[in-house]
């Protein structure tokens, strides 16, 4: 099974509550709905019990990177969770659209936006559609390839250490790495399923990338609504999994790699938090993110900063650099280096393979023929 059938196979399902242990599922879902609450309005959680009591532990005697690489070739590392953001990707040439003098971002001033930003807007969506899909053309998954760093993150999932992977990027190149749909959690969402704004009947992948490309506005074949990718834009909540997974994800987890984010967006950025008191956190990044004020420095409870190079720092480990560099460092210091190079080198094959296959495909099918009026082949659109 190669990489893309894995991505395209297994669809994201909402979590599901069985008849056994309902008491047990009630007490999750009011765990989850109170976290969502805490979470999207912003309300402090420092101050409940349980933190009072998980005073952080100082696993790492040198929280440097090679401190971090020498304890992990002796003592290994078990439970894995990743957290990361567009830094992951750019080497996959997907550009910034955020950056004036970019191209894409000089490409969109043609609509006029009020701002850049206002493309993930909501409202102003509704009112026009279109800059949107003008990007998200540009952007749209199959263009690009997975990095090294995403790699990294299915090597450990080969090797069994991965509990889940948290992304805030919308590219889906963490499926197409071969990373299972199930340990990823996309915070921000992702092109992979669709759905009409307005009946909310869902559309897939294929369906859309059609009209994307036949520079179609996507409507509703039942409601002639406007359907839009799962994307989270401002105004619009996260996934369900974003709240709902973290608890167990954390629990007993003893490594955090978080890698290409600002760790400025919120919620995401909190995730960090969730961090245990025997977890280790390990920032690959190009700049110096997320760490502590000089205030904030000397509060021994404050969890959502970290402290690598600072004073009073027991648990955090800073690499600055590219992620790619980053991962192939640590790949090094394991001796994992020829593994992640062959399963690079495999993959990328494959995904060369695939995608000449289905150039072959979109040939046949562009040839014209009777109904070549008809927007997209039925047979595309999920059930
Ligand atoms: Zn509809």
């Amino acid at each position: 099974m190669s990489a893309k059938d894995k991505a395209d196979g297994a669809v994201p399902k909402k979590e599901e509550s069985t008849s056994e242990n309902e008491e047990e599922e009630d007490k999750t879902t009011m765990e989850t709905i109170r976290r969502f609450f805490a979470q999207t309005l912003n309300f402090s959680e420092s101050n409940n019990e349980t933190d009072a009591s998980r005073t952080v532990e100082q696993v790492i005697p040198d929280l440097t990177f090679e401190g971090l690489s020498a304890h992990w070739r002796e003592h290994g590392f078990k439970k894995i969770v990743t957290m990361v953001g567009a830094g992951i990707s750019t080497s996959a040439g997907i550009p910034d659209f955020r950056s004036p003098g970019s191209g894409l971002y000089d490409n969109l001033k043609k609509y006029k936006l009020p701002h850049p930003t206002a493309i993930f807007d909501l409202d102003y969506f509704m009112k026009n559609p279109k800059p949107f899909f003008a990007l998200a053309k540009e952007l749209y998954p199959g263009s690009f390839e997975p990095t090294p760093s995403h790699y990294f993150v299915r090597l450990l999932h080969e090797k069994g250490l991965l509990q889940r992977h948290y992304t805030q990027n919308i590219d889906t190149l963490d499926q197409l790495a071969g990373i299972p749909t199930e340990k990823i959690v996309e915070a921000h969402g992702s092109f992979y399923l669709n759905h009409c704004l307005k009946c909310r009947k869902e559309y897939d992948m294929a369906w859309m990338k059609a009209q994307i490309f036949a520079d179609k506005l996507p409507k509703c074949e039942k409601c002639k609504g406007v359907v839009k990718p799962d994307i989270v834009f401002f105004g619009e909540n996260l996934p369900y999994r974003f709240y709902s997974l973290p608890d167990e994800d954390f629990k007993d987890c003893d490594l955090l790699i978080i890698m290409g984010t600002s760790l400025e967006v919120q919620p995401f950025a909190s995730l960090i938090r969730h961090a245990g008191p025997k977890c280790v956190r390990l920032l690959i990044n190009r700049e110096p993110v997320g760490r502590a004020s000089y205030v904030s420095a000397f509060d021994k409870n404050d969890k959502d900063s970290m402290r690598y190079g600072k004073p009073h720092n027991i648990r955090d480990v800073g690499y600055l650099g590219d992620c790619d560099a980053g991962v192939e460092a640590l790949a090094k210091a394991l001796g994992w280096e020829d593994e992640l190079k062959q399963l690079i080198q495999k993959e990328r094959e494959l995904l060369t393979q695939e995608a000449s296959a289905d150039k072959k495909k979109d040939e046949k099918s562009t040839k014209p023929s009777d109904d070549s009026d008809k927007a997209a082949p039925s047979s595309s659109s999920s059930s």
